[in-house]
């Protein structure tokens, strides 16, 4: 996945298909979901103790990486976007969409992610 793709911060800015901005629930071994969402400066985020005890600069687990994987999360600027097989879930969203703008792969509501000044 994203092989080669060094990413430091997964929300710039440009235009992002809003599922960046919304939550998914992965299940794992555990009997209730793993939440996975990405914030803004500060990379993906997962409920899971993997995630928590991850060494990593950007931390990741395995529902991460099948987030990126399965849900859309097209950006214009490094992704094309998963294979969509995982959706997110409805009205999560935590921020403004852009009027007139919808994703390329998914058809879904766009965000427009202002550069940091
Ligand atoms: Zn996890
Ligand atoms: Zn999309």
């Amino acid at each position: 996945m994203l092989e080669g793709c060094v990413v430091t911060d997964v929300v710039n800015h440009g235009r992002f298909c809003a599922q960046w901005f919304m939550l998914f629930y992965v299940q794992g071994t555990a009997k209730d979901p793993y939440v996975v969402f990405f914030e803004r400066g500060q990379g993906p985020h997962c409920t899971c103790l993997a995630f928590e005890h991850s060494r990593e600069k950007i931390k990741t687990c395995k529902h991460v990486v099948r987030v990126m994987t399965h849900a859309c999360l097209w950006n214009e600027l490094w992704y094309s976007g998963g294979d969509r097989t995982l959706q997110p879930v409805p009205r999560t969203c935590r921020v403004r969409t852009a009027n007139g703008y919808e994703c390329p792969q998914c058809g879904g509501p766009v965000v427009i992610v202002p550069s940091a000044a």
